[in-house]
């Protein structure tokens, strides 16, 4: 194996080496042949700007203008950035001057601009000119979305830009690796609520790239247009009907009332109904129904948190990521309640980085949960495959055991010598001392096979009082040494028992497998014979089966 191994490392190491020497560095390479030692890239361009400049049809519609005016002394003759954010509908128009800038959340804005997560705009004006900013939107769809404008020096404001960016890419990034790592335990588990999770990721992660605007990026992915507001809403149903549900359980709802199911299944057909509806909806209507989920989230997260504390001071410690979940939730509706202000210019980032705590708790949950069934099942396992009595490994895992150990052989060629013991006149036993006896002898003979064995071998109650030995790479001889000392054992065992007039003996066959001309049950077989052939000697002795003639009957 080893040697292998680096045989594989060295041929790689050669085959990297080689492909240096036949390709030395291409980007070099071009250089030298340039005469130049920088690279250029790209080429010169006859194309104009591609500045979007601001249409009728786009301004068309009930708007909101304002002016954003100079300082009282007027403008200081430095340049001025305008950056428009939260405005999720239709097009926004920024002017001064002569100059005019148009752009929506979903076009990848004004691709000339410097703003990227806004709709900026840099001028500037004379100094001493009171030539105010104009800028004009479509109204809002939802009272709280408050347009916001940033005017100042145009690097802070652009920092401030790129900042709001940055934040709004990295939660989709979080939220994709999220998936990516759920679908690789969809994989090694097949436990379908991966899948669930996966589905639900997909639907947050298309909602918050139109959200953030980043459905424009690098070139308009979506076909969102000038229909932002439907794709938003509609989104934002479908996350609902995937949240509130996913809030409840993780709150331990499903414990508290298990007859909410039905309730959960409700909202969450009626939610994404309600989703598959809005793109029909008229803009008038779609304020309506905007209200009616703000309504409807703020319900079900209030339930949550009821769920959540009651399951908590019950003890239920699981609840503790529902509420983990529900903090910056709750913090938002807080916050919104009041008006404050972070909020109102940092509305989407808030809701961006919610969700994907969200997501991270819903993950946690779903690995935790993954964690208990597991457990569960080792624990059926175990008892499915321990003998209650003797707490040895049952006939089932014995077999397992003999298969696995016999296939290593044949890997590895060493010996395998199995030993089949059965007590001498249990029944015997049973009858004089009582089952309660009967059943301390089977509890001791166990205890002393197993402290006398090496750690490899494996002691297997078969059923009875049948006990099954495997020595793996213990030559023959050395076995059936072996297997004589535990026969003497077996006798201490009983003795130390004192149970008066009590003797505990036992006859043990020996086989060895034969590679190549053998199957595991010739050999149990075989081994079975040599124990018959040792009672019928007088018991109280360990027979070599090899010994015999396999032709020999029994
Ligand atoms: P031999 O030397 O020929 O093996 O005689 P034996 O009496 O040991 O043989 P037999 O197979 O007739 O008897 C086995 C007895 O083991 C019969 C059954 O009642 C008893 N036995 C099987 N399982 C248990 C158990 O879990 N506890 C107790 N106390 N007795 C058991
Ligand atoms: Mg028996
Ligand atoms: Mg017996």
């Amino acid at each position: 194996m080893g040697v292998r191994q680096w045989r594989y490392e060295t041929g790689t190491l050669l085959v990297v080496l080689l492909m240096g020497v036949l390709f030395p560095d291409p980007a070099r390479a071009r250089m030298a042949e340039a005469g130049r030692d920088f690279l250029l890239v790209g080429a010169p361009t006859d194309e104009p700007t591609p500045h979007r400049g601001c249409t009728p049809a786009m301004l068309a519609g009930p708007r909101e203008q304002v002016e954003v005016p100079a300082p009282p002394g007027g403008w200081s003759g430095q340049p001025q950035a305008l950056d428009v954010f939260n405005v999720f509908a239709g097009e926004v128009r920024v002017q001064h001057g002569d100059r005019e800038i148009c752009g929506n959340m979903h076009d990848a804005r004004t691709r000339d601009s410097r703003f990227r997560a806004g709709i900026g705009l840099v001028a500037v004006p004379a100094a001493g000119s009171h030539e105010p900013f104009l800028v004009s939107w479509q109204a809002p769809l939802k009272a709280r979305w408050v347009p916001t404008l940033r005017l100042g020096a145009p690097s802070p404001v652009q920092q401030n830009d790129t900042a709001r960016l940055l934040v709004r890419a990295a939660c989709i990034a979080v939220a994709i690796a999220l998936a990516l790592s759920a679908l690789m335990a969809y994989l090694t588990t097949r436990d379908r609520s991966f899948l669930v999770y996966i589905g639900a990721t997909f639907v947050m992660v298309v909602w918050q790239a139109i959200l953030g605007g980043l459905s424009g990026y690098p070139e308009p992915w979506l076909p969102v247009g000038e229909r932002g507001a439907w794709w938003l809403l509609a989104l934002t149903a479908a996350t609902q009907a995937l949240v509130l549900p996913a809030l409840w359980r993780l709150n331990g709802g499903d414990r508290l009332l298990p007859r909410s199911r039905p309730a959960q299944q409700g909202v969450l057909w009626g939610l994404m109904g309600l989703a598959a509806l809005v793109p029909w909806l008229r803009w008038e209507t779609l304020a309506l129904v905007a209200q009616g989920l703000q309504l409807s989230f703020i319900l079900g997260c209030l339930l949550s948190l009821a769920a959540g504390m009651r399951a908590w001071l019950r003890g239920d410690c699981w609840a503790l990521a529902g509420l983990a979940a529900l903090v910056p939730l709750l913090v938002m509706i807080t916050a919104d309640a009041s008006s404050a202000e972070w909020l109102l210019e940092y509305r989407v980032e808030a809701l961006q980085l919610s969700v994907t705590w969200l997501l991270m708790m819903a993950a946690y949950a779903l690995n935790q949960r993954l964690g208990r069934l597991r457990q569960q099942r080792d624990e059926l396992r175990q008892l499915a495959e321990t003998d209650g009595l003797t707490g040895l490994p049952n006939r089932r895992a014995g077999l397992q055991q003999l298969a696995r150990h016999l296939e290593r052989v044949d890997r590895e060629r060493g010996p395998l010598v199995i030993g089949f013991l059965d007590i001498d006149l249990f029944k015997d036993i049973n009858d004089r001392h009582g089952h309660a006896v009967g059943d301390q002898v089977l509890v001791a003979v166990a205890r002393a096979l197993r402290t006398a064995v090496r750690s490899e071998d494996e002691v297997v109650r078969m059923g009875g009082e049948e006990f099954l030995l495997l020595m793996p790479g213990m030559p023959r001889e050395a076995a059936s040494a072996r297997l004589d000392r535990l026969r003497q054992r077996i006798i201490e065992a009983g003795q130390a028992l004192q149970v008066p007039g009590l003797e505990v003996t036992a006859s043990i066959g020996l086989a060895q497998w034969r590679p190549g001309e053998d199957d595991l049950a010739a050999l149990l077989r075989r081994a079975d014979h040599a124990m018959y052939v040792a009672k019928r000697a007088g018991r109280n002795r360990v027979f070599d089966g090899e010994e015999l003639d396999p032709s020999v009957p029994e």
